[in-house]
């Protein structure tokens, strides 16, 4: 390997740490803690997972949690009705809607239900729309923590080729739309892209947010290209029953070409988590109409 690590554990620590100093100074400022209501439907056991440690890591951060579950059975009309109740509580800063919601259930309809300001995963059309114009609102998290973990390793971003593998409206759109603000020069590629592999070779930035195990092969990386793995998937590894996570690139032969690249886990996985806490703490602000030096 010769592609320096990209360390997102070590970053989302940090970045927790700072939004935790925040969160307590704006809960001496504003006589109440920040709050952030976590809304699961189901009993997914990954989205349990999730939910849990968001909980933990919200109150770990100096924040209150807020915690609602419903039955898988349950109704669109209830679930519309608390997010309804959480837009009006005025301890509620941020709302998450945790996702895949049950089928029955209109995803598009419950994220639009979500009071925009309180909007922390930034999925809302109104975030999507400020997010497209330039202006202030809440960006989805992933994408958000892929570039600060870009920025932090390359500083000015301008000029660069930036690849984005995956067009998706939580990850691939509001990346490339990241990276367009940062004056990079951005291609999208998806299913439908011709010869991905030559798209690829041309970044001086690769994004890979696709969800198919190790895609991404070495010989598509321009050597010194930083390598952004966004995927998360779980494969059969050595031993009955066993398993482990691989990102959507092949990270063995990629960290031999690359400049630097994120590991899976321990990349991009941990920041979400972290700059979903850091979205809740700039929404209290404001709310409060604290101001909040960034
Ligand atoms: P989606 O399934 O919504 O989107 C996948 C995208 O990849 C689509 O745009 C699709 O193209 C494209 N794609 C699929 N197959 C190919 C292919 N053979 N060649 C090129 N492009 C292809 O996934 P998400 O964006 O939600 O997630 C992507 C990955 O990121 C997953 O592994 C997921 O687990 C992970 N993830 C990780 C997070 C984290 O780290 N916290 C958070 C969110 C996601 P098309 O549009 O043409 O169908």
């Amino acid at each position: 390997m010769s592609a320096d690590l990209i360390d997102g554990k070590a970053f989302a620590a940090g970045l927790r740490e700072r939004v935790g100093e925040v969160a307590a100074a704006f809960a001496k400022a504003a006589g109440r803690k920040a709050g952030l209501a976590v809304v699961l439907v189901g009993e997914d056991p990954a989205s349990q997972v999730y939910v849990r440690n968001k909980g933990r890591q919200t109150i770990a951060c100096n924040m209150e949690s807020f915690e609602y579950r419903l039955p898988a059975g349950a109704q669109e009309a209830e679930l519309l009705e608390l997010v309804e109740r959480l837009n009006r509580d005025p301890a509620v800063d941020g709302i998450l809607v945790q996702l895949p919601l049950p089928h029955h259930m209109d995803e598009l309809k419950v994220i639009a239900a979500i009071d925009p300001d309180k909007d922390v995963d930034g999925f809302n059309v109104v975030n999507a729309g400020r997010l497209a114009v330039g202006q202030p609102g809440f960006v989805p998290c992933t994408p958000l923590g892929c570039m600060m973990l870009l920025k932090d390793r390359l500083g000015d971003l301008s000029g660069l080729d930036a690849v984005v593998v995956g067009r998706s409206n939580i990850v691939g759109k509001p990346m490339a739309q990241l990276l367009t603000a940062a004056s990079c020069t951005v291609t999208v590629a998806h299913s439908r892209t011709r010869d991905l592999p030559e798209v690829v070779r041309r970044a001086d930035i690769v994004v890979a947010a696709v969800g198919r195990p190790q895609m991404v092969k070495g010989d598509w990386i321009k050597p010194g290209a930083t390598v952004i793995d966004v995927g998360i998937n779980r494969v059969p590894a050595a031993g009955e029953g066993k398993t482990r996570l691989v990102g959507d690139v092949d990270f063995d032969e990629a960290a031999k070409v690359a400049g630097a690249i994120t590991p899976v886990p321990g990349g991009v996985g941990p920041m979400t988590i972290a700059v979903l806490l850091r979205n809740t703490i700039v929404a209290a602000h404001r709310n409060e109409k604290i101001a909040l030096e960034e």
